[in-house]
This record gives structure tokens, C-alpha cells and sequence, in this order.
């Protein structure tokens, strides 16, 4: 299954005659359509359904139809698919907006297929007087039955030959709400023999008696996706619609629709849908986690949706990144979460703040050190500026370190704390483990240790030893609660949840694990309102949820990953 990954990493290249190779294959159409004068300028739409939150895989077809408009001078239309009133709602709406100026990405026009509504009805009512619609009145169940399968020609319906006068007044009636949902539905008159199912007249409108967010009770029939979709694009004159893989099929429609009202030519172009190990991206089972209580709400910090991940700490620049390296396919795809979290730490080690964090915490005491004296250090918030800020750290003879960061029979590779053993406590002194204190059942709860003065940096020559580890004065330290994540499902490819399973099955159980750390007390005054990081641990971010009193701190991910991409 591993195999079925792929890093489809593009490398950038200043070089134009190698970009000129790197093109994916939108860019070649646009270019080549861009060259022959088919379009002066090129307009995207980015077309969400209002009816959840925005996830990963909308983060990659954002950068697609927002990259390519700036690649190329054009611009991008924000349209909301909302051609479902039942499902849709404002929350969604104002969601979405936010998540995408996030992103940083700036639409033309924010518009709404509902504004197309009135003129989706009349091209209805030209085709139905063209004798290309008819109304029928079949259940739901007997349409589909009678639409045959790839091998077998549909029935007619027996509503199929209603004169263009009956079918209009018919119309007229379902729009003026004298029938039931269900009733009757709208339907194009193609060919039931069609090889393309696609064709086999479909649906155009069907009845809903529900209350719309925008235009509220004024209609009670609505426009089906294929009817509704390509024609939005043509009214705004969209010169490449892009979506997913799964509409190919749909596309002959698209273009049939267009070529039968005699409208502008927009065109529907399909690159491969983004799939993640270890990650769903179903909106409609996203919600149901929400809905049953499974994750704490839609930003929860495990969730693949773009507030979920901004409030577990990842950038808008780490998103571009990975949607610029996965690039743009035609087939699908099994993308590894570790290349997502790789740009995660790439962006945040290039400028994050860092501070020390201890969080399995065993008193250190040096012996030698003067009685209650305070020494405080400057340390960099970031190594990669070294003329850049500091923050202030307090040093005492009382200490915390990791539990983790001492062995009493350490192997020789072991090159952290160990007794007799030289240690750097990190931008401080040299240590050394002269004794362990242990309790009445063997656990050790001190560790008395020297220093040595002329270890001090800028004291005098340098001396190094093999091992630097991280510390907080005991008594300087603040407590604040670390939530850490891991990943919200157990196995890597989602879309492989056997049959007599369910993909709840799969939730990981240790997926939040509470923890408290100990933090050197500039952490409190960072203003950055980036992750920072945790040293030689991970990256963290507060969280809202947090108080000056109580702190909370989500691990957005950890420091080391042996992951690199090809
Ligand atoms: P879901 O199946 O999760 O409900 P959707 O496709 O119904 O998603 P829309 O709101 O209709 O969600 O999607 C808006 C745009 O984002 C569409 O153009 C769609 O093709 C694209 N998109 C949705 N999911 C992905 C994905 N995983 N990868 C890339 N693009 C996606
Ligand atoms: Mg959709």
C-alpha cells in the first residue's frame, strides 16, 4: 500500500527553459490558450458548497485556481454553490471567507449561484418551449429505475411527450408551490439510449419547500448541480473552471448545456482530488464527528479543516508550500501526511520563537551553586537571527529537567545526563552528575550535580561536551497545560475501511493526550501569535481555550521527523 504514495515534488528552477519543462498541465492550456487568442485574460471560479468547512483538499484547489489567476494576470471568482438549501447555512458562508483570506488570497467577486437563480428559470422555460424539457411526474425511485444501466438503454418516461404548453403551465405550478416535494421534477429531453448515463435526461429542478439562506422562501424549486453549474461559469464568463477528477463525466453535460442555451464557452478542466494518509476529508463525515461529539467542533485541532489545522498551529505558508510541491496531477493520489508536516516545520523553524518547556519534569539541584542567586540569561528567540531578539532566561540552583534526559546505566552512545557525566544545560553552564537521590521505591526524584563557572558562554575558551539539554528554574517555571496530537485515525489510507467496518472504527484513541509542562516564564509574554518551539521537542501554539491563569498549548508538531521529501 506504501507504494501507492507518491511525492510528486516539482523542483523550482530559476531557469526558464527548465521551467518551460515543469509546466503541469494547466499551465499548458492556459498558456497555449493565452498564445492562440482563444482568451485575452483568464478568469477561475473557486466554487465551494456552503454546507461544512473548508479542508486540505480545498486548500489545494485554492492554490490552483488562485495560483494559476496570479500566475497569469487574472483573477478568481469566489462562488458559492448554494444550490441546496437544506444543507446550507450562513455559519458556512462567513467560514469560508475567513479561511481563505487566511490563505491570503484576494477574490474578485464574491458571488452566489442563488443570484443566478431567475435566470437559470427562464433558460428552464426556453428549453422547455423548445421542446428540450419536460415535467415529470415518476417517483424518484422510478426515475432511477428507468434510466437503465451502462449496458442496458433506459425506458422512456410516460410523461416524456407533454406539449411544450402543458410542460410550461406544469413548470409554472411546481415554481408557485402547488405540489408536494417529490412530486414532480423537471427534467432535460435528451436520450434514454444515451452510452453516457449522464445524458439519459437528467434532472434539471426537483421541489424543496425550505427556506434558503439568501433568497429565503422565494423559491421552492431548485437547480440540480449540472444544470446549475456550468452556465454560473458561463454567466461570469470563467475561462477554465477546474474541479476535481470526479467530474469528467460530468463534463460532456457541461458543454451540452452550454452549446443548447447558446451561451459563452467556459470550460471544465479536472486534476486529481488530494487524499492524505491518515486523513479524511469527506465533509459529510466530518461533520458527524462534529455532530456526535467525537472531536470538540470543526476547529478542533486534529481536524483536517482549515481552522482545525491554523489552531493546531499550521501556516498558510506551509499549506502553499505543500500544495506547491504535490502539484497538479491527472491521476489520483495517496499523499503522505509527513510531507504536509515537513512544510510545517520548515516554515516554523525559519521563524519561530523558541523557549524551553519541560514536561516529565525530575529535580536537578546544583550543590555549588551560591545560595539563592539568580542569574539571567539572554538567549536567542531565534538561532537562525543572531542579531535578533532575545528573551530573558532565569537561572537558579533548583532546576528542572527531562526525566528522559538522564540514565542511570546509560550505554555509551547515551550522550545526555548519566552519573559522573558531563552535560551543557542549553545557553548555560557545564554540568556534572555527582549523585542521584531515589525514593522508597527506586525512582529517582533528585539529581545533585556540579558546575563548572568558567563553562559560561562568552566566559572564556569554549569547552563542548557531547550532550546539550533543555531546563527551567524551578522556581521561575510556569505550569501550562500541553495538549499533544497525533494523527485522528489509525489507518493510513482512509478509503480503505473494509466493507463490514466503519471509518469511526478507526478513530485513534491517543489521537489528544494531556500533559503539563513546565515553562521558562518568557513563553507567557510571547506576542507572535505564530507556533513556537518547544526546544528539542516540538512546535506548539496557544490555544484560545487558554487564560493567563491556565495556559493551554497544542502541539502542532513534533521537532524530528527522519521524513524527507524525494
Ligand atoms: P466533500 O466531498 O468533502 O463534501 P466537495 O467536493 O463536495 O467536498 P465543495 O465545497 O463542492 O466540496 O468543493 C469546492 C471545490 O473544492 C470543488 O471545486 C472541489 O472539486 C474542490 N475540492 C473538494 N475536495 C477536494 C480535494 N480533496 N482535493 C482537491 N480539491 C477538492
Ligand atoms: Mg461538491
Amino acid at each position: 500500500m506504501w507504494k501507492k504514495i507518491i511525492f510528486a515534488v516539482q523542483k523550482s528552477s530559476k531557469n526558464m527553459e527548465e521551467e518551460k519543462k515543469t509546466l503541469n498541465f494547466l499551465e499548458e492550456i492556459i498558456e497555449e490558450d493565452l498564445r492562440s487568442g482563444k482568451v485575452d485574460s483568464i478568469l477561475t471560479r473557486f466554487p465551494p458548497e456552503p454546507n461544512g468547512y473548508l479542508h486540505l483538499g480545498h486548500a489545494k484547489s485554492l492554490c490552483i485556481n488562485f495560483g494559476l489567476a496570479q500566475k497569469y494576470g487574472g483573477k478568481t471568482n469566489l462562488r458559492y454553490d448554494d444550490t441546496n438549501p437544506t444543507k446550507e447555512d450562513t455559519e458556512y458562508v462567513d467560514a469560508i471567507k475567513e479561511d481563505i483570506k487566511w490563505l491570503g488570497f484576494k477574490w474578485e467577486k464574491e458571488l452566489y449561484a442563488s443570484d443566478y437563480f431567475q435566470q437559470l428559470y427562464d433558460w428552464a422555460e426556453q428549453m422547455i418551449l423548445k421542446g428540450q424539457a419536460y415535467v415529470d411526474d415518476q417517483t424518484q425511485e422510478e426515475i432511477s429505475a428507468g434510466r437503465g444501466t451502462i449496458d442496458k438503454p433506459g425506458t422512456e418516461s410516460p410523461w416524456r411527450n407533454r406539449t411544450p404548453e402543458e410542460n410550461l403551465r406544469l413548470f409554472r405550478e411546481m415554481r408557485d408551490g402547488k405540489y408536494a416535494d417529490g412530486e414532480k421534477v423537471l427534467r432535460a429531453k435528451i436520450d434514454m439510449a444515451h452510452p453516457n448515463m449522464m445524458f439519459r435526461d437528467p434532472i434539471l429542478y426537483r421541489i424543496k419547500h425550505a427556506h434558503h439562506h439568501r433568497t429565503g422562501d422565494k423559491w421552492c424549486i431548485y437547480p440540480m448541480y449540472d444544470y446549475t453549474h456550468g452556465q454560473c461559469d458561463s454567466i461570469e464568463h470563467i475561462t477554465h473552471s477546474i474541479c476535481t477528477l470526479e467530474f469528467d463525466v460530468h463534463r460532456p453535460l457541461y458543454d451540452w448545456f452550454i452549446k443548447t442555451l447558446d451561451i459563452y464557452p467556459s470550460h471544465q478542466y479536472e486534476f486529481a482530488r488530494l487524499n492524505l494518509t491518515y486523513t479524511l476529508m469527506s465533509k459529510r463525515k466530518l461533520l458527524e464527528l462534529v455532530q456526535k461529539g467525537l472531536v470538540s467542533g470543526w476547529d478542533d485541532p486534529r481536524m483536517p479543516t482549515l481552522c482545525g489545522v491554523r489552531r493546531r498551529g499550521y501556516t498558510a505558508d506551509a499549506l502553499k508550500m505543500f500544495c506547491d510541491k504535490i502539484g497538479v496531477s491527472k491521476r489520483d493520489q495517496l499523499m503522505d501526511i509527513q510531507l504536509l508536516e515537513w512544510c510545517v516545520r520548515q516554515d516554523l523553524n525559519a521563524r519561530s520563537n523558541r523557549y524551553m518547556v519541560v514536561q516529565d519534569p525530575v529535580r536537578l539541584t546544583i550543590v555549588n551553586w551560591p545560595q539563592g542567586q539568580v542569574e539571567w540569561f539572554d538567549c536567542p528567540l531565534n538561532p537562525a537571527e543572531p542579531e535578533g531578539a532575545t528573551r530573558r532566561v532565569p537561572f537558579t540552583g533548583e532546576l528542572l529537567i527531562e526525566r528522559a534526559d538522564f540514565m542511570e546505566d546509560a550505554p555509551n552512545k547515551f550522550f545526555r545526563l548519566k552519573p559522573g557525566g558531563e552535560v551543557r544545560l542549553k545557553y548555560t553552564y557545564i554540568i556534572k552528575c555527582e549523585e542521584m537521590v531515589k525514593d522508597a521505591d527506586g525512582r529517582i526524584v533528585e539529581l545533585r550535580c556540579s558546575y563548572d563557572p568558567s563553562t559560561r558562554p562568552g566566559a572564556g575558551e569554549w569547552r563542548s561536551v557531547k550532550g546539550t539539554i533543555h531546563w527551567v528554574s524551578r522556581a521561575h517555571a510556569k505550569e501550562v497545560e500541553l495538549r499533544n496530537y497525533d494523527r485522528l485515525f489509525t489507518l493510513a489510507d482512509m478509503s480503505q475501511v473494509p466493507e463490514d467496518r466503519d471509518y469511526k472504527d478507526f478513530l485513534n484513541p491517543e489521537s489528544l493526550v494531556l500533559a503539563t509542562g513546565y515553562a521558562e516564564p518568557a513563553l507567557l509574554e510571547d506576542k507572535s501569535g505564530l507556533a513556537v518551539q518547544f526546544e528539542r521537542t516540538g512546535y506548539y501554539i496557544a490555544d484560545p481555550d487558554g487564560t493567563p491563569e491556565h495556559p493551554v498549548f497544542n502541539k502542532t508538531v513534533s521537532l524530528k521527523d527522519s521524513y524527507k521529501p524525494e
